[in-house]
């Protein structure tokens, strides 16, 4: 081997090197806040939310992201197509997990903002139909990316409607004084 390894000029140890582990490392600031990266990767310094544990043939241990552990690969990383569908399989399911969130937070407001959702038009213009009744309908009988769009599309509208209604009641607060 007359290439020195990516891992070894950063002096993280000599390769060849193992994938003796992984794991999600997330932090989140408070319960409502976004999830961040909980990790640091030895080898670049980014935050990152996959942790590679890496141990060198010198017995060095350190961790790197998704990224680096597949872009260093030349010298001898073993197992890396095994974690990589790990990985792919670990963000599927976390995809997954959102995606019901998004579906269940969709229904609740359709239930609870169902009368402002029942005066606004179908999406298509079908005529007596409302956005109530598409929702009703897709929630019912679409798959999984047609309840999330259909989520997101009530979420986005009745966002729009009560920013419009507290402008409105602004402007008439204002024209009061
Ligand atoms: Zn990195």
């Amino acid at each position: 081997m007359d290439k020195i390894h990516k891992f070894e000029q950063a002096g993280l140890g000599l390769a060849p090197y193992k994938v003796t582990g992984w794991d999600r490392e997330v932090y989140k600031a408070s319960p409502d806040a976004p999830i961040q990266p909980g990790g640091t990767c030895d080898y670049c310094g980014q935050g990152i939310m996959y942790v590679f544990n890496i141990e060198s043939s010198d017995g060095k241990r350190f961790d790197v992201g998704s990224d680096c552990v597949l872009k260093s690969g030349e010298a001898g990383i073993v197992n890396m197509w095994f974690v990589k569908d790990e990985v792919k399989i670990h963000k599927a399911e976390m995809r997954r997990a959102k995606d019901r969130t998004t579906i269940a937070q969709g229904n609740i407001l359709l239930r609870e903002n169902r009368d402002m959702l029942a005066t606004t038009p179908h999406p298509h213009g079908f005529e007596n139909k409302t956005l109530a009744d598409y929702a009703d309908w897709m929630f019912k009988t679409a798959g999984i990316t047609g309840q999330v769009k259909t989520a997101k599309l009530i979420k986005n509208i009745i966002e729009k409607k009560y920013l419009f209604i507290s402008l409105y009641c602004l402007q008439i607060k204002t024209n009061d004084v």
